[in-house]
Parts: C-alpha cells; sequence; structure tokens
C-alpha cells in the first residue's frame, strides 16, 4: 500500500499532527498507526491533564518554546470546539527552605514571559497561611479524551485513515512493515513521522542503526483523594520541583473536581522494556509508597489523612538519553534514505500542553523538505 504521510502512534501528538497535516494539505493522503486498539492508550491518557503555562523551562529551548506556543494554540482550540476545560490557574508553594529556589523560578517564569503574581499566602488556601508562593494564572486543566476524540474525529472527516492495532515491526529499505498479530502490511511512504512516545527511539534505531538515543521509562504514580476534598480547591497546588526530575508531587483536580496527588518519580524499573504495559499496573510494592504520598501531600493539604489515598493509575515518563547521559529537552530528528522521516523523541511533560505547537512544527518541517 502507498501512502504520502505515514504516523506511527496515535496519541496526542500523533494526532496532533494528523490533525494539522490534513488540514493543511488536505490533498495528500495520510495512514495513522497505533498498537493498541484505540488512540492515547500510552501517555497521554495517564497524566495529569494540566495546561501548563511554562515557568519551569529553560529559555528558548524548544520545550519552552513549544509549551507557550501550544498552551495558547489549545485554549483556542478548546474554544472553537467545546473542549472542556478550565483556566483555573495554580500556586507553587515554598516551603521556608525553598524560598530562594521560588525566586530563581519566578525569575525563570518571567524571562520565559509567563504572567506570574509572586505572593505570601493569607487565606487562599486552607493551613498553608503565610508561606510564600507563585500564582500563575495561565495555568489550567483540560478533558484529554475529548481533545484526542475531536482531533480523530476532525482527522478523519479529513480523510485521514487511521489503523488501529497495527504495530510497526520493522522497516527495511523503502517499505514499513505493520503486523496486527495475524497478518502483515507493507506500507510504502514518501514521509513518515514517527511520534511513538516510549517506542520513537526503537523506531528511530530501525532506520539509524547508529542511533544514539535511547528511552528509558520513569514511573509516576498518582493517589486519588477521598470525596471529601471535591470541590474544596480552585486552583491546584505545586511545591518546588523535585530535583530528580519531575514538578514534584502535586495537587490536581480532574473536571468534575476529584482531586489526586502526583505523580511521584520512580526509576526502579528504568531498565525494563519503555513499552511492557505491565509498567502501568500498581503493584503491592507500590502500594507501599503510599506514606511517602501522605507526608508530600501534606506540605499541600494540612489536614490529610493515611486513609484519604486511594492507588489510582500510573503514568510512565519517556526519558530520552543521548549517548547515554540524560537528555531533558524535546529532540526532532531528520533522517533521509528511501523515504524523509521525522523522528520527534523525549515528547514527555509538557508534551500535552504543546501537541499543537509540535504538529505546526512538523508541518513546517515538510514544507521545507
Ligand atoms: C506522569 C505524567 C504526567 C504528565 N502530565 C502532563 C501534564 O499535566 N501536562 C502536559 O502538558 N503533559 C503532561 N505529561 C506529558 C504528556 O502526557 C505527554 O508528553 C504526551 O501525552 C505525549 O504524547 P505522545 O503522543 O508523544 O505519546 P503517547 O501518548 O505515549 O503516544 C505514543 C503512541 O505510539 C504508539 N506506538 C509506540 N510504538 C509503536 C509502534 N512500533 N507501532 C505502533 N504504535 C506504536 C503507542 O501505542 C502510543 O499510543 C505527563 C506525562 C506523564 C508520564
Amino acid at each position: 500500500m502507498d501512502v504520502d504521510v505515514l504516523i506511527i502512534g496515535a496519541g496526542v501528538v500523533g494526532l496532533a499532527v494528523a490533525h494539522r497535516l490534513s488540514q493543511v494539505t488536505p490533498h495528500k493522503s495520510y495512514l495513522v498507526i497505533d498498537r493498541h486498539p484505540k488512540f492515547g492508550y500510552e501517555a497521554s491518557s495517564h497524566n495529569s491533564e494540566v495546561i501548563h503555562a511554562g515557568l519551569y523551562y529553560k529559555t528558548d529551548s524548544l520545550k519552552h518554546r513549544a509549551c507557550l506556543a501550544g498552551r495558547d494554540l489549545l485554549y483556542q482550540f478548546c474554544q472553537e470546539h467545546h473542549i472542556s476545560y478550565q483556566r483555573c490557574g495554580k500556586f507553587v508553594i515554598a516551603t521556608e527552605d525553598q524560598v530562594e529556589e521560588l525566586e530563581k523560578l519566578f525569575s525563570n517564569g518571567q524571562k520565559n514571559g509567563v504572567s506570574l503574581r509572586r505572593l505570601r499566602l493569607d487565606k487562599e488556601i486552607p493551613g498553608l497561611a503565610d508561606r510564600e508562593a507563585i500564582e500563575s494564572p495561565d495555568s489550567g486543566i483540560i478533558d484529554s479524551h475529548q481533545l484526542m476524540l475531536k482531533l480523530e474525529a476532525l482527522s478523519h472527516a479529513a480523510g485521514v485513515m487511521f489503523a488501529y492495532s497495527h504495530f510497526l515491526k520493522k522497516i527495511n529499505e523503502e517499505a514499513c512493515l505493520l503486523t496486527n498479530g495475524e497478518e502483515e502490511l507493507l506500507i510504502v511512504p514518501q514521509v513518515m513521522i514517527n511520534t511513538a512516545g516510549l517506542g520513537a527511539a526503537g523506531v528511530l534505531q530501525q532506520v539509524w542503526s547508529e542511533s544514539p538515543y535511547q528511552i528509558k521509562p520513569c514511573r509516576g504514580r498518582y493517589f486519588s483523594l477521598k470525596s471529601r476534598f471535591e470541590g474544596r480547591y480552585q486552583k491546584l497546588l505545586y511545591p518546588m520541583p523535585d530535583p530528580r526530575g519531575g514538578l514534584g508531587i502535586h495537587l490536581t483536580f480532574d473536571l468534575s473536581g476529584r482531586c489526586r496527588l502526583g505523580p511521584d518519580v520512580d526509576w526502579a524499573l528504568a531498565e525494563e522494556n519503555p513499552q511492557d504495559m505491565g509498567l502501568y499496573h500498581f503493584s503491592k510494592e507500590d502500594e507501599k509508597v503510599k506514606v511517602d504520598f501522605w507526608k508530600s501531600g501534606q506540605r499541600l493539604i494540612p489536614d490529610l489523612k493515611l486513609e484519604d489515598l486511594d492507588p489510582d493509575y500510573i503514568g510512565i515518563r519517556c526519558k530520552l538519553f543521548k549517548d547515554g547521559v540524560a537528555h531533558p529537552e524535546y529532540e526532532i530528528v531528520e533522517r533521509r534514505g528511501s523515504f524523509y522521516s521525522l523522528h520527534l523523541l523525549g515528547i514527555e511533560s509538557p508534551g500535552l500542553t504543546s501537541a499543537l505547537a509540535l504538529a505546526e512544527l512538523v508541518q513546517s518541517k515538510l514544507e521545507i523538505n
């Protein structure tokens, strides 16, 4: 089968790319494949569903630029297409010994062009009076399932084909070999876009055997809070970022007001196959971290009790390594063989926020090539 553009992976990024390309160049043929029976089975449905404002990232990095542009595109897309969201804002709250770090984060955010307010909390959050904080009014929450459903529907309406339960097994000379476990299918694309998340480094290796990139899974566990917390908070509550990676165990809520704490940073299974679905399951070991969550959570919710927490779900960060060294940036790699391929690597947080901007970037790269 011949297609103009083959997209590997139907997470939010692959869907955003399919949507963008099919709107801008509708005369081309597009095929999106995913190894699961539906879109968004992996990181795109196991995250905090926060629209990030962009205060954390290194100024002028791709993460910074894609987050700010993606955030604005996302709010606009939500309005235009009636996707549920709330620009609820968030507080980043420091402990007494973190005030200097908080100031640095505040300056970084300002340098990044993010609207922020530096304040000392008064009565805003129960039990946290007098704590030093940053308020980010442009942070928000989104129903990511609705977003992906809309991106898929608009792409489908524009003629994009979807082949779910199809895995990219191998790339040889000029064709991509897909399998659904029973049959094999050869696709000959003009262009291949690799938005395979945890599988992206493996896909790149198929066209570049010397690729220096590797992806390791870093789990982020979530615990939900009992219903007594529903509707208690109007803003998301974050501690200072975790030096081991991640933004620190934060308090978020979904659009129904249900609260949860997470994600933590768990490297224990980093050497496992990043695409092993077993990584998403709570084990007895995982349940033991409940006490750690309770203690971290009490910094934001002083009246939190251990019995308020229930294991909820686990997300897997696709941590990128280059030549064995951690590479905490989005990386876009181009390869030219019998077909042109574009590989999006390390699209971890804020990848949900950045998705529409990354799709624009992919489109501009294809225009040039
Ligand atoms: C714990 C956690 C919390 C996060 N919180 C936020 C947040 O609050 N805000 C935010 O902006 N971002 C957040 N993120 C980041 C965000 O979720 C991701 O950046 C985003 O979902 C990445 O989307 P994706 O499409 O690149 O990857 P994915 O959603 O992982 O999609 C990749 C797809 O590729 C498919 N695939 C892989 N290999 C193959 C193959 N060989 N053949 C066929 N299909 C294949 C997979 O099945 C998968 O569906 C968080 C991430 C994590 C892990």
